[in-house]
C-alpha cells in the first residue's frame, strides 16, 4: 500500500512542484501523462502532477485520519494507486483523465526528503533519551512501534532543529538575527504561546520581519492565507525553496545560542513520565556514548512527548525486566513477605488460581501475577509440572513474553510473574469487537517478536494459542503459559513428546500429531491458528469439529477459511503457517518480517 509506492516507476519521492513540471515536460507533456510525488505539506500524503494541453496541474492526495486517501473534497480510496486508478477512469474534477504514466529517468531513486535521512538517528535517540533504553530492548521499542514513533518525531522533529528558539519574546528574537552574518533571508521560529502559535522571524534588507504561524483546528499550521502544513519542519523546507507570499526565501538558519534548548514550555521532567522514576536511577549506566549528535539537544524527552495518546509498550512497567535495574538482585525465589497477595482472581488453570499481587523489591514495588499451586493436589507430578515452567521462564527475557519473576515457597507453591491485566487475548477480542485491524496487527505483530526470540533461543512453545497470549494495555501483548514448552538441542532443534498427552489438537501441526515431533516450525503452524482466532475476533478455530474431523481435513488439505472481513494480506500469511511439510513452512525469522511489513504499511 502506501510504502510500497518507492517501487512504483511514476513515483518520484520529495521533489518540488517546479521539479516535477521539469519531468513532465521532458517527457512530453502529453495530455493526461501524470506522475506521483510525496506531499510537502500533508504528513504522509502524496501530491499528482498532471499535464493537459500544455499545461502542469497539481493536487494533493492526502493521508486523512481514518488512513484512506482523497484528492481534496474528492472519494476516499485505500491507497494513493487507487487515487490514480479511479481517476484513470473518472474525471470527478480532474482536469483530464490519468493516461499515462510519466516514469522515473532510469537509474534514478525516489528522491529522499532532508528529514528521511534525519529520521533514523532521530528516532534512535528519542527512544534512547525518552525510555533510557539500549541494546536488545531499545532494537526492540523500534521495530515494534516505528509508525507510532515516526509520527511522534515528525511532529516535535523542530525542537531539535538549530532554527528553532523557543518560547521567547519578539524583542528577543531580533538581535539573535541581527548579530553574526546579516544574510537575507536568515530566519528563526519561536513559540508565541502554548496553543500551537508560532511566529517565523526572517531578516530582510537588514530588518526582521514576523510572520504569524497558526495552528487551525485540524492541527494544520499555516502563514495566514498560505499554505497549510502538518508540521513545522515542513513550513521551514517549502519557504525555503519559494518565498510564496513571504518578502524572501528562508536561506540560513540562525542558530540558537550555545547550549539553549528549543524546548517549548519547559522541559519534561522525570516524574511527568510514566516510567521515568525508575529509569533514571539506571541512567548513569546507560548514558548515551556515541558522542554528540548536532540532533541532541537536551537530557530531556521532547515536551511534547506526553500529547501521545495511547501508551507505548515502553510506557508500562513490564517492558524491561524488574531486574534490568542493577540496584534490585536478581534471584530466582521471591520471599513471602515481600509479596502481598489481592482479593480476586485473576484467572485458574490446572495448576490452581491466578491471583493478583504486590511484590515489592528493594527500590521498587510491582503489581504482579501469582500462580499459586492447589494445596489439595498430592499429585508431586503438577508441582514438578509447575516448577519445570519456572525453570522455563526463568530462562527468557523478552519484552512479549511474560517474564517469571521468582518462585516463592510458603503455604503454597507460588510462581511469580509479570502482571498482564488485560488478560487472555481472545477473551479481550470477543469483548471489544470494535478493535481496529491495524491494533490486532500491531498485537500479532508484538507475538511474533516474542516468538522469533524463542526460536531464537531454542525453546518450543508448544501450547501458543490466542488463550495463552496475555495483554498489558490494548497495544501490548505477551506471550504466556509456558507449561508445555521445551528447550531442545541446537543440532536436532526439535522435541519428541513420548506419548500423546492432553494435546491442544487444533493448534498442532501434522508432524506433532503424526510423529510427536515438536519445533519452532510446529509453533509457526499454531501462530496462523492464532492469527485466525485473532482476525476472528476470538472465535473457536475449526468450530464444532472433533480433533479427528480436524486432522482428516488438514490431511486432505483443507484449511480453515479466511475470517470475515480478513485482509487478504493476513489470511495468505495463515496458509503459508498452515503449509503441510515442516521442512517448507517458514520459520519466524521469515514470519515477523512478513507481519511487519504489513503492520508498517497500514500504520504509517
Ligand atoms: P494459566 O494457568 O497460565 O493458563 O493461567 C490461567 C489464567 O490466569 C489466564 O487465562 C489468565 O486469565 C490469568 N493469568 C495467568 N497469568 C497471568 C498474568 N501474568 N497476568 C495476568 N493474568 C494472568
Amino acid at each position: 500500500m502506501a510504502d510500497n509506492v518507492n517501487a512504483l516507476p511514476f513515483f518520484y519521492g520529495n521533489i518540488t512542484r517546479e521539479e516535477a513540471e521539469g519531468y513532465l515536460r521532458q517527457a512530453g507533456m502529453g495530455n493526461g501523462l501524470y506522475l506521483l510525488r510525496q506531499s510537502r505539506n500533508n504528513l504522509g500524503g502524496f501530491a499528482l502532477s498532471v499535464s493537459n494541453s500544455g499545461r502542469c496541474y497539481h493536487y494533493t492526495i492526502e493521508r486523512q485520519q481514518d488512513e484512506t486517501y482523497a484528492i481534496a473534497g474528492g472519494k476516499s480510496h485505500r491507497s494513493p494507486v487507487d487515487v490514480i486508478d479511479y481517476h484513470s477512469q473518472e474525471m470527478d474534477g480532474l482536469v483530464c483523465l490519468l493516461k499515462k504514466p510519466c516514469n522515473r529517468p532510469k537509474n534514478m531513486q525516489p528522491k529522499v526528503g532532508p528529514f528521511e535521512d534525519l529520521k533514523e538517528n532521530l528516532i534512535r535517540e528519542y527512544v534512547k533519551q525518552t525510555w533510557n533504553l539500549q541494546g536488545a530492548a531499545l532494537e526492540q521499542a523500534i521495530i515494534s512501534q516505528r509508525p507510532q514513533l515516526e509520527k511522534l518525531i515528525a511532529t516535535t522533529a523542530h525542537e531539535r532543529m538549530p532554527w528553532f528558539h523557543g518560547t521567547i519574546t519578539r524583542e528577543d528574537s531580533e538581535p539573535r538575527l541581527q548579530n553574526g552574518s546579516r544574510t537575507n533571508g536568515k530566519f528563526l521560529i519561536r513559540q508565541r504561546d502554548s496553543n500551537g502559535s508560532y511566529a517565523l522571524c526572517l531578516l530582510h534588507e537588514g530588518q526582521v520581519m514576523h510572520y504569524r504561524i497558526d495552528k487551525d483546528r485540524n492541527e494544520k499550521l499555516s502563514i495566514p492565507d498560505g499554505k497549510k502544513f502538518d508540521t513545522l519542519w515542513q513550513l521551514v523546507e517549502h519557504y525555503s525553496y519559494k518565498p510564496d507570499g513571504l518578502l524572501r526565501v528562508l536561506t540560513e538558519p540562525c542558530s540558537r545560542p550555545d547550549g539553549e534548548t528549543g524546548l517549548m514550555v519547559r522541559p519534561l521532567l522525570p516524574q511527568d513520565h510514566p516510567r521515568f522514576g525508575s529509569a533514571i536511577s539506571r541512567g548513569s549506566q546507560h548514558k548515551n556514548q556515541d558522542g554528540v549528535n548536532p540532533y541532541e539537544i537536551g537530557r530531556y524527552p521532547p515536551s511534547n512527548q506526553a500529547a501521545s495518546k495511547e501508551a507505548m509498550p515502553m510506557d508500562t512497567e513490564v517492558y524491561e525486566s524488574p531486574y534490568a535495574d542493577p540496584d534490585e538482585l536478581r534471584s530466582s525465589t521471591v520471599n513471602r513477605d515481600q509479596l502481598f497477595l489481592e482479593d480476586g482472581e485473576l484467572g485458574s488453570g490446572n495448576f490452581g488460581t491466578v491471583m493478583k499481587g504486590i511484590y515489592k523489591m528493594k527500590k521498587t514495588e510491582k503489581p504482579v501475577a501469582v500462580k499459586i499451586l492447589k494445596n489439595d493436589d498430592n499429585n508431586p507430578s503438577v508441582r514438578e509440572e509447575m516448577l519445570r515452567e519456572a525453570n522455563v521462564m526463568q530462562q527468557l527475557d523478552n519484552p512479549y513474553i511474560v517474564r517469571m519473576i521468582g518462585i516463592c515457597e510458603a503455604e503454597n507453591l507460588m510462581l511469580v510473574m509479570e502482571l498482564a491485566e488485560l488478560g487472555p487475548l481472545n477473551k479481550f477480542l470477543q469483548k471489544h469487537k470494535q478493535t481496529s485491524i491495524k491494533n490486532i496487527t500491531e498485537l500479532a505483530h508484538q507475538v511474533s517478536m516474542g516468538m522469533k526470540y524463542l526460536e531464537e533461543h531454542n525453546f518450543v512453545h508448544r501450547d501458543l494459542a490466542a488463550r495463552n497470549v496475555l495483554l498489558v494495555t490494548q497495544h501490548y501483548a505477551k506471550i504466556s503459559d509456558f507449561g508445555l514448552s521445551k528447550a531442545v538441542a541446537e543440532e536436532q532443534n526439535y522435541y519428541k513428546a513420548k506419548g500423546h498427552g492432553k494435546w491442544p489438537v487444533k493448534w498442532y501441526a501434522p508432524e506433532c500429531i503424526n510423529y510427536f515431533k515438536f519445533s519452532s516450525k510446529s509453533d509457526v503452524w499454531s501462530f496462523g491458528v492464532l492469527l485466525w482466532e485473532a482476525f476472528s475476533y476470538g472465535q473457536k478455530p475449526y468450530k464444532g469439529m472433533k480433533g479427528n474431523d480436524v486432522m482428516q481435513m488438514i490431511e486432505s488439505g483443507n484449511r480453515m477459511e479466511s475470517p470475515v472481513n480478513c485482509p487478504p494480506e493476513m489470511y495468505d500469511l495463515m496458509r503459508t503457517c498452515w503449509t503441510y511439510k515442516a521442512d517448507e513452512r517458514p520459520g519466524f525469522s521469515v514470519v515477523e518480517p512478513r507481519l511487519r511489513e504489513y503492520y508498517y504499511d497500514i500504520a504509517q
